[in-house]
């Protein structure tokens, strides 16, 4: 009996380490996100686009997911289809009354009969993606067991731990239809082996709500225990809606930006995630100088998206998408990115020494230091990073000294402690920067054009 109570004690002990060993690689790893899969170079979510992923070096490959008519779970970003596919074209008139080809009303089977187009090869910032090939690929949507069953063979026969990064998108659409994706999401990812903290994975969801209800619900129910990130909206966006007063109106952010709301939620998150934008504004300058500092403190890794190399996405502090990396990475100091590209960020941490940039306890950002080894007096070669500046100063001469970082200072705010139902002021821009005035310049438009995707 003894030694029984002793190894369980041991079991747990020996859990302990190896969970707390988990999370400190990670705090101080730089991740990347293969979001969509390598959505820059094919198209989003399909099987070739994974194995790219994949043989690109990403530490983790993103899967978008939705549920069919007959409950099956696919992987797909938006919960509609006519963005990525020819619906229209195989099934007209099977939209709803909103004109929408709505996955959820379409057989696992129909699904499979349309062909995927890329959506960016013509409009916005597409030039460079795959060319529109008038879906002469034939490649379809996977649904998520097809992709697991694909990324556990790589893991086999590339001989590393692929990590997978499951959204579950919009439980609340899925519950108005009567179905319950987290469950049926668990379920296929307890079938692959998913089951602890340990296992390299982050399930994600917009819905607090419904993070919390896995955690606290279906994990005991279902024996499991995953990372999960909370990812957060502005309060305009359509991610998550919540019915009030018998109308379903969106999701308000606000109290998980506070400290106390962040400590709340780390009850039962491993990390966030949210658009850059914000994290910086357009000029470059910490909208929430302590936020990643009170993330990393909680044990949370924080993890934005969208990161992508097409000049109209590139904000005007980042000459270049190595340098926007080099920004997030090194001076903002999140922990990983989702990034469209994910070949060009796996060689830009290759080339990058993993040495994260100073940062003082009150936000200012300082400018990061190369780090030179005593046997290797040849400094590392750097991708070129901008200065931090203000958006209005004009471009440095080449041989010109680093220009002094921006200050930025912590405005009071009203963030409430913890959520509610009413509507609280916006709390976006709580900094002061010394230099020029924000009112000096009109700033860039905060959202860039790649707003369109999380
Ligand atoms: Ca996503």
């Amino acid at each position: 009996m003894l030694v029984i109570r002793s190894s369980g004690w041991l079991c747990l002990v020996l859990t302990a380490l190896m969970v707390s060993a988990a999370f400190s690689a990670q705090a101080g790893e730089k991740i990347v996100i293969a979001h969509r899969a390598a959505s820059g170079y094919l198209m989003e979510h399909n099987l070739p686009s994974v194995a790219l992923a994949v043989g690109m070096g990403s530490d983790y490959i993103e899967q978008d997911l939705v549920m069919t008519k007959d409950d099956q779970v696919i992987v797909l970003h938006d919960p509609t289809l006519a963005r990525v596919t020819n619906v229209a074209e195989v099934f007209p008139g099977r939209n709803r009354a909103d004109g929408k080809f709505y996955a959820l009303d379409f057989t696992l089977a129909e699904i499979k009969r349309l062909r995927l187009r890329e959506p960016y090869s013509n409009i916005g910032n597409g030039q460079g993606r795959f060319p529109d090939t008038g879906q002469n690929l034939q490649l379809s949507i996977p649904t998520f067991r097809e992709e697991l069953e694909l990324i556990r063979g790589l893991e086999k026969t590339m001989r590393r731990d692929i990590g997978i990064y499951p959204e579950i998108k919009q439980p609340w659409l899925h519950r108005k239809e009567g179905k319950d994706i987290s469950m049926a999401v668990l379920k296929i990812l307890r079938e692959y082996g998913y089951t602890t903290k340990i296992d390299k994975i982050f399930v994600q969801c917009f819905d607090p709500d419904e993070l919390k209800r896995i955690h606290d619900e279906l994990f005991p129910a279902l024996g499991m225990d995953l990372k999960l990130t909370q990812l957060i909206d502005d309060n305009n966006g359509n991610e998550t809606k919540t019915l009030e007063w018998g109308e379903w109106v969106n999701y308000n952010y606000d109290w998980i930006l506070s400290k106390s709301g962040l400590r709340a939620a780390s009850a039962y998150i491993s990390g966030i995630g949210m658009d850059k934008s914000m994290l910086v504004d357009g000029a470059g300058n910490l909208l929430r100088p302590t936020l990643i500092d009170d993330a990393h403190q909680l044990g949370l890794v924080v993890h934005p998206y969208t990161f992508r190399r097409e000049k109209e996405s590139l904000p005007s502090y980042a000459p270049s998408f190595e340098a926007l990396l080099e920004f997030f990475y090194f001076k903002v100091g999140v922990d990983g990115v989702f990034t469209d590209y994910c070949g060009d960020a796996v060689l830009f941490l290759e080339s990058r020494p993993d040495a994260p940039a100073p940062r003082s306890a009150a936000g200012e950002i300082l400018p990061s230091q190369p780090v030179v080894s005593p046997e290797s007096p040849e400094p590392p070669r750097l991708p070129q990073t901008p200065p931090i500046r203000p958006a209005s100063a004009p471009e440095p001469e080449p041989p010109a000294a680093p220009v002094a970082p921006a200050v930025i200072k912590p405005l009071p705010t009203t963030v409430p402690a913890a959520p509610s139902g009413a509507v609280v002021p916006d709390t976006r821009l709580p900094i002061l920067i010394t230099g020029p005035e924000p009112g000096d310049q009109p700033a860039p438009a905060a959202a860039p054009a790649d707003r369109r995707s999380r």
